[in-house]
């Protein structure tokens, strides 16, 4: 026979913490409470199991449950002393969902279910209190109506509206006995008018509540959520049937919420709130103030309310040993629900607390200090996604603030500048050296360029996945969204909020951490790696093999991100260089020449710039290993598009406006992922390539002459398909070695290599390897030439040109470890085959990304390359992969 219910009950319990997936997150804790002595309602929890059969048989339970049921019930009869469904001494239950992972969209709970017409009269007889009877039926139907029968809460709300209004009362909790009674009727009658009469009997009522919440298993909302998070559909959820507690009989009587420490900033201190004569979730839904738990918080928030350690002192002592008791009972930061009846505390859930990236970090490090965790475990704890808030700059706590309004914290970190309406003035502004913050009604992808040179982005409409939330992430950016009492007048250029006008150029500040809109400029102080951060990231270090490298071409990048611990630069884009307006000129000159002569006299004048870039950078990094690629876009790219720009190009050279406007039509690539790029263009014009190894060998030269000190610099091949390709451009890049070792008298080492990003090139990784000393994946082009999928395709998501029309991937996604990650696997193994000591890394965006980070780990990468911002995200998530996978 299975085991379909499993009872717990004050100091003991048939289930325990490790059966979550038997009794959901909320079941198993419930049992565990009980098992550790802390004082829980009792009841039963109707395993998962049965939610999978319910959906595996047609929408019917298994044969035996209900006995099961029936016992359980006999069970927390005796216990409780009351009967369910009995006119003199009802025994009330609440019935609640509980998934092995707590999920939003999944059935709302049910309270005080078993009351009707007669058990509220024994209910109001036992307690002596007649208006907390009507109070607990008028709820419950409200509840069960809502939750089970369909009927939406407004009309209930409205009967509530009115009474108050007519009253003149403020809150719920004034309506009297005798007004609680009509409104009852009411109640009932709107049931009535939206379908069918609210049940009577009890037993109907149970089952009708444990119906619900196996049917809230496949509402279209959890189904959406389990598919955006990747949790399958056949967990199924349990359900908690537990006796009901009051909160709401009187004034010796509240219910709260707390977290044993605070889940913002990880104070170790008792955080909540509670509300006196109060039920379920009247805490959380601000119907009144409630009151801090402590004195602490009392005087730190100014509150006149009294607090429950002032109110309540013996069951607060209580509470506050329970706090402590569950942290080191489960060795993490807990979230509890908790009610008082009549004097008596009784705990309701207990879980563990959901919390922002800083507050992980101090909990996890603190925890390791009071000998509670260990440091891998310290590790685990913390989201390496969750990092990023502690990396960008944040307002200073201490200066004054004028909150103007507070939206969706869609993107953290704290941004301030001039007020810009639109991503073309954006831009002007931007280019004029002024830090700007756009400001939209909404964004479009137009906005793109616009919103990547301003310190943040402000929208008045869209939630935390409107477009400008998705690629304020995506670019690191600062963004508040969805800021409802924003007004903007993009004719008049200004902004209104509230009575605040802000014009174009006037000076704001928006924090993506709170969602908050500041008026004016309020200082900003920059993310430090020390105390907590700086200790936990060296225990990171001590666990992680997976070396972290950045992407960097600019000195500012390097420097940042060796300040975040970068260990080198896996990818320098050499490109980047060319564009600065003092340099594409001669860029341009070399594209235009159509003989090797004119190029190389050309590619002379760059010479000394792309030499002085590479030491700089050589300077920054100090002996760290810096990856160089060789010139890699399509030459057109480099070319004016706009006729103007044409006509001052043909002056400047001295050729005809016709000459410039074929030569950038013979140029242009039909498709600039292929064709006439990369390694192609040192086969074609080999003294680029010269030109670039010369800069670089120079530059390696007089940093190692000048700082004494050696290192070795590598040069990179890109977008290789064929060993030919690597021997034509290696050989160049080899003698050229040798003549500025014979000119400068300093022999030296280097590496040549390559980037794959050409399936072609995954399956010929031996031969490659035959001339390549290193290989590193360029992911973002490898995915597109595999046509690979930004999402597993294991859930139902489409794949993205479905959903989003558009080819390639989404580049922010994970990897795709069944394509890609197949292919770079494959070429990993038959690199090291040919060459054992080749030294491999990635240095695409998915670097940077936690989950592609661990594939990483797995297939024996030697280093991931990010940008500089996510260099402490991929040290974490490096050192995750290392303790997940041994
Ligand atoms: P959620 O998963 O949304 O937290 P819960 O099942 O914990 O939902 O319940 C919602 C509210 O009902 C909480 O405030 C909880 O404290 C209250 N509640 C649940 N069960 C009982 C009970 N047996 N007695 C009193 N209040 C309860
Ligand atoms: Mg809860
Ligand atoms: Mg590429």
């Amino acid at each position: 026979m299975t085991k379909w219910v499993y009872t717990f009950g004050d100091g003991a319990a048939e289930g325990q913490a490790d059966m979550r997936n038997l009794l959901g997150g909320k079941g198993a804790n419930l049992a565990e409470m009980c098992r550790v002595g802390v004082p829980v309602p009792p009841g039963f929890t109707i395993t998962t199991e049965v939610c999978t059969y319910y959906y595996e048989n047609n929408k019917t339970y298994p044969e035996d449950l209900k006995q099961q049921v029936l016992d359980a019930l006999k069970f927390i009869e005796n216990k409780m002393g009351y009967k369910f469904g009995d006119k003199e001494n009802p025994l009330l239950f609440s019935v609640r969902s509980g998934a092995r992972v707590s999920m939003p969209g999944m059935m709302d709970t049910v309270l005080n279910l078993g009351l009707n017409d007669e058990t509220v009269e024994g209910l109001a007889k036992r307690s002596n209190n007649k208006r907390f009877a009507y109070d607990s039926y008028r709820r419950f139907i409200q509840m069960y109506a809502d939750v089970v029968m369909g009927v939406s809460s407004t009309r209930f709300e409205k009967v509530l509206d009115r009474v108050r209004e007519e009253n003149g009362y403020k809150y719920d909790n004034q309506i009297t006995e005798e007004q609680l009674k009509s409104v009852i009727q009411e109640f009932k009658t709107i049931c009535e008018e939206e379908g069918k009469p609210l049940p009577q009997d009890p037993m109907e009522q149970l089952w009708g509540g444990i119906g619900a919440v196996f049917g809230s298993w496949m509402v279209d909302r959890a189904i959406y959520y389990r598919k955006l998070n990747n949790i399958p559909g056949d967990w199924g959820t349990a359900v908690n049937v537990q006796s009901m507690v009051f909160g709401n009989s009187g004034d010796n009587s509240a219910t709260g919420v707390c977290f044993s420490r605070d889940p913002a900033t990880g104070e170790n201190y008792f955080y909540g709130e509670y509300l006196k004569n109060a039920q379920g979730e009247d805490v959380v839904a601000g119907i009144r103030t409630p009151q801090p738990m402590t004195k602490l918080v009392k005087e730190r928030s100014g509150t006149d309310l009294p607090c429950m350690e002032e109110e309540f002192p013996d069951l607060y002592a209580q509470l506050n040993d329970i706090r402590h008791k569950l942290e080191a009972h489960y060795k993490d930061m807990q979230d509890m629900e908790f009610t008082i009846q009549d004097g008596k505390l009784w705990m309701l859930q207990t879980r563990n607390g959901k919390r922002t990236g800083t507050a992980a970090l101090r909990i996890a490090v603190e925890m390791v200090r009071e000998g509670l965790i260990d440091k891998k475990t310290a590790i685990m704890r913390v989201d390496a996604n969750q990092l990023d808030q502690l990396l960008h700059p944040t307002f200073d706590k201490k200066a004054k603030k004028e909150v103007l309004s507070t939206g969706l914290p869609a993107s953290p970190g704290a941004a301030v500048g001039q007020v810009v309406f639109s991503a073309a003035e954006a831009e002007k502004t931007a280019s004029e050296g002024k830090k700007v913050v756009l400001v939209r009604i909404e964004t479009s992808p137009e906005d793109i360029a616009g919103m990547h040179v301003s310190q943040g982005i402000l929208t008045a409409r869209g939630g935390m996945t409107s477009h400008a939330a998705v690629v304020a992430r995506g670019m690191g950016k600062p963004c508040v969204s969805g800021v409802s009492d924003l007004r903007i007048d993009y004719e008049g250029q200004f902004l209104k909020v509230g009575d605040t006008v802000l014009k174009a150029g006037d000076m704001i500040s928006i924090d993506g951490t709170t969602g908050q809109v500041i008026k004016g400029e309020l200082p900003l102080v920059v993310a430090e790696m020390a105390g907590n951060f700086g200790e936990f990231m060296s225990w990171v270090d001590e666990i992680r093999t997976l070396h972290v490298r950045t992407n960097a071409e600019t000195p500012k990048d390097a420097e940042t991100a060796r300040r975040f611990g970068a260990e080198g630069i896996g990818l320098c884009r050499t490109e980047h260089m060319f564009f600065d307006p003092s340099r594409i000129n001669h860029m341009r000159e070399m594209i235009l020449a159509d003989n090797e002569e004119d190029r190389r006299k050309a590619l002379d004048k760059l010479l000394p710039y792309q030499r002085q870039d590479f030491i700089d950078l050589f300077k920054i990094m100090e002996g760290l290993p810096v990856t160089i690629r060789l010139l890699d876009p399509p030459l057109h790219e480099f070319l004016p598009q706009k006729e103007a720009d044409q006509v001052e190009l043909a002056q400047s050279l001295g050729v005809s406006l016709e000459d410039i406007v074929a030569r950038t039509a013979a140029l242009h690539e039909a498709n600039p992922m292929l064709g006439h790029r990369g390694c192609r263009l040192g086969v074609t014009y080999p003294e680029i390539s010269e030109m670039q190894a010369q800069a670089i060998f120079e530059a390696a030269v007089k940093v190692m002459q000048e700082t004494g000190k050696d290192f070795v610099p590598e040069v990179e091949i890109p977008l290789a398909a064929t060993k030919k390709e690597l021997d034509l451009i290696k050989q160049r890049v080899v003698k050229m070695a040798e003549k500025v070792m014979k000119e400068t008298g300093k022999t030296f080492k280097y590496k040549v290599g390559t980037m794959i990003e050409l399936p072609r090139a995954c399956l010929m990784a031996d031969k490659l390897a035959e001339t390549a000393e290193f290989f590193n994946f360029g992911t973002n082009d490898l995915t597109q030439t595999t046509l690979g999928v930004s999402r597993d395709d294991a859930g139902s998501f489409l794949p993205d040109y479905v959903t989003k029309g558009i080819y390639p991937a989404d580049p922010f996604a994970s990897l795709d470890q069944e394509g890609v990650g197949a292919l770079m696997q494959l070429a990993a193994k038959k690199g090291k085959g040919v060459r054992p000591d080749i030294e491999i890394g990635i240095c695409g965006e998915h670097g940077g990304d936690p989950a592609s980070i661990d594939f990483c780990h797995r297939i024996g990468l030697d280093y991931v390359s990010c940008s500089p911002y996510r260099v402490p995200i991929a040290r974490l998530a490096a050192a995750q992969a290392a303790v997940r996978n041994g």
